[in-house]
């Protein structure tokens, strides 16, 4: 088994790498067995099967993924594991902790599952000292899995709430589905406002550090916007420390931002201050820019209700003439779904106006009071934002990953230029 550490691992027969070993993944939809012969011909050096498939070169194991998960175990010689979880908010805490400790690994984009943690481990991790891993959840049972045999030094939960709730069932899977990386996590980094998560790390017997509004051993006190600065105070235990971001964050970030130095402070190592000035959002992930006076946000990558929530909460703060918001649905809400809509319309309230993009699973509960137009053609939606836009104005673009809102956003910049 060892002999494969170093080479590249594939698992999609589109993309396979000379040399790499193909590994078939029983998927959803797919399953990898059905391609290993292509990968074989395409140049894979070996594949990895769950049965006898008379090829070259195929190694028969009881279980890819756990066989993924052991062979990264061996791989994996960080001196501190960071594990990050929470229903929003992973990618970025992830990569505040990767400026926050230079020359640390991360788990890259979204490989955050049983097949994405061992796979990025095995083709990306390179000796560093401190490793950051993402671990997602669909339901209960997927975070143990994984941490079972990547266990973390550090156990960061963020948040709870109810992202994906029509997949996991209800609200107690989700959290106790989150609450498995606190099972195998040595050092419990928590979140010192959610009352339920305290009554739980409360019964465990392990080294804990938390992080919260106005609460907490790392707590953010209170934090303003000039421009296109954020200024943020934070209590560290006993010691107030004020910092300068050279980007606009909502609360949400600023709470991952809290997470992340208890995280350094769990895991015995030095917070890099001056590593926060240079951190920026990405985009798709509220993303502010101006164009043509008008200041967009970007936040169309993905939508949860307290997504929603701290970024309507951020353009109720900033200096504005009139607050906008572009949106389409939360999907994967279930029998929720009307519930997570009216919810998300009362949220919608707190603005000037909202455009509302139709057709697609839920936009038919979305029904705030300040509707100005509705469509269902993001062409058609897009010209009727850019018809209403004047300077001064902020508008937000938010819905789901399957809406693709970034459509209609790419449209409304193209018309406003
Ligand atoms: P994840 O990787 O968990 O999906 P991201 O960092 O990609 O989270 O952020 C996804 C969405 O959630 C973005 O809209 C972002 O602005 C929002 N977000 C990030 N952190 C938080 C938080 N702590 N609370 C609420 N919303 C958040």
């Amino acid at each position: 088994m060892k002999n494969l550490l170093g080479k590249k691992f594939c698992y999609d027969s589109r993309k396979i790498e000379h040399g790499c070993v193909f590994v078939a993944i029983k998927g959803n939809k797919v399953d990898g067995h059905d391609f290993a012969k292509e990968a074989l011909k395409k140049g894979a050096s070996f594949v990895v099967v769950e049965k006898d498939m008379n090829l070259s070169n195929q190694i028969i194991v009881d279980n890819v993924i756990d066989f993924l998960l052991k062979l990264a175990y061996v791989q994996l010689k960080a001196k501190k594991v960071i594990g990050v979880t929470g229903s929003s908010g992973k990618t970025f805490t992830k990569e505040i902790l990767n400026s926050l400790l230079p020359g640390s690994f991360k788990t890259p984009g979204n490989m955050n599952t049983e097949v994405g943690v061992p796979i990025s481990i095995l083709n990306e991790y390179k000796e560093q000292e401190v490793a950051i891993i993402e671990y997602a959840m669909n339901k209960r049972g997927d975070i143990k899995r994984i941490c079972k045999v990547i266990k973390p030094d550090v156990g960061v939960v963020l948040n709870v709430g109810r992202q994906h709730i029509g997949v996991a069932g209800n609200f107690e899977n989700i959290f106790y589905g989150k609450m498995e990386l606190f099972q195998c996590s040595n050092i419990l980094i928590y979140n010192a406002n959610d009352e339920r998560m305290i009554e739980y790390v409360e019964t465990m017997n392990k080294p804990k550090v938390s992080f919260g509004m106005k609460k907490g051993d790392v707590s953010l006190l209170e934090w303003s916007y000039i421009d296109n600065i954020t200024k943020a105070k934070y209590r560290i235990y006993d010691e107030e420390k004020k910092v300068i971001l050279n980007d606009i964050f909502h609360r949400g970030h600023l709470l991952n931002i809290a997470a992340a130095i208890a995280a350094v402070i769990g895991a015995d190592q030095k917070v890099c201050w001056e590593c926060l000035e240079k951190i920026k959002n990405v985009k798709g992930r509220f993303h502010w820019k101006n164009v043509g006076g008008i200041r967009i946000i970007d936040d169309t990558y993905n939508a949860s209700l307290s997504a929603f929530d701290v970024a309507v909460e951020t353009m109720l703060k900033v200096n504005a003439k009139r607050r906008l918001a572009v949106v389409g649905p939360i999907f994967e809400q279930g029998k929720f779904s009307k519930e997570t809509h009216e919810r998300l319309s009362k949220i919608l309230e707190k603005l000037d106006g909202v455009f509302i993009l139709d057709g697609y699973e839920g936009s038919e509960y979305i029904k705030p009071k300040n509707i100005i137009v509705r469509a269902k053609n993001k062409d058609k939606l897009a010209e009727k934002v850019v018809n209403y836009l004047r300077n001064g104005d902020i508008v937000l673009f938010k819905a789901s990953r399957g809406v693709m809102m970034e459509e209609v956003l790419y449209k409304v910049e193209e018309m406003l230029k």
